[in-house]
């Protein structure tokens, strides 16, 4: 499988839209690498995980050609993984004739989303149904795009949606298995032992606090808990030195620069993402 790390940030990209903290404007003055927009990633140029407000942005960084695309999976419902409103954009006159349908797998907290924007009855009419197909996605219940194997496994995140189940999934292709953990939080006892009977090729996780240190466990993860998940998953052979362990979804809050953070990262065993990064697993 081939990954692209289309953006790794959090909500407000690093640098942030209306902050100049001191992570925000190093970033902005080293650029490059320090950038970050909002967290993607392209699997095989065939399926997209997370739709964020960056996808225009993507399309013209990267040269990517969307008009293929074919499958969106969703993690849940915060506006920096379900972009709601560039759905519209495929509608047919904003699209080439012959462009396939897109498929969005998402719970059902996003699919209500989208059911009760006031553009939805426009869209309806002017035959948006035969241009986007949603499917329900449940925690537990796995389902195969193509031959991707998709298994959701409960996030510890709270969205304004209550009782939304925000999900992090495991992708199985080709006898390699990822792990894609933004937002998770720190996992439930069910999402742990999930994770501790299969080996995982890579693990992608929830850094969004990095450098920050927490008491208790919150909406996302610090590097300490990446670290702390690792250590778990190590005991129970899930992970080990040949597992590819990425820590991605970065927040200014959490004080991360990549030109002078990447180091320390790698010493502790993980790649920190950057935008753009390509790993082939
Ligand atoms: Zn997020
Ligand atoms: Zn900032
Ligand atoms: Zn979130």
């Amino acid at each position: 499988m081939k990954l692209k790390f289309l953006g790794t940030a959090a909500a407000e990209g690093i640098p942030a839209i209306f902050c100049s903290c001191e992570t925000c404007q190093m970033s902005h003055t080293l650029g490059g690498k320090n950038l970050r927009k909002r967290s993607s990633l392209l699997l095989d140029d065939r399926i997209m995980i997370d739709f964020t407000n960056d996808i225009l942005h993507y399309v013209h960084a990267y040269q990517l050609d969307l008009s293929k695309l074919e499958h969106l999976l969703i993690t849940h419902s915060h506006s920096d993984h379900f972009n709601i409103f560039d759905l519209e954009m495929k509608l047919i006159w904003f699209t080439n004739p012959g462009n396939p349908s897109l498929n969005v797998y998402a719970n059902e907290a996003c699919i209500q989303r989208v059911n009760h924007i006031p553009e939805k009855e426009e869209w309806e009419r002017i035959g948006m149904k035969d241009l986007l197909h949603f499917h329900t996605v449940s925690r537990w219940e796995s389902f195969f795009i193509k031959d991707y194997k998709i298994t959701p496994l409960p996030a510890s995140h709270v969205t304004s949606y209550e009782g939304e189940h925000s999900c992090i999934y495991v992708i199985e292709k080709d006898k390699k298995r990822i792990l894609y953990g933004l937002d998770s939080g720190w996992y439930q006892e069910g999402t742990w032992k999930y994770l501790e009977e299969h080996r995982f090729d890579c693990i992608i996780l929830d850094c969004t606090g990095a450098f920050l240190h927490t008491e208790e466990p919150g909406n996302h993860m610090t590097l300490e808990e990446n670290i702390k998940v690792v250590e778990r998953l190590e005991k129970s052979g899930s992970v080990d030195k040949n597992t590819i362990k990425i820590s991605t979804h970065f927040s200014h809050n959490g004080h991360v620069v990549y030109d002078r953070d990447y180091k320390e990262f790698l010493q502790k065993g993980f790649l920190m993402s950057y935008d753009g990064l390509e790993i082939q697993i």
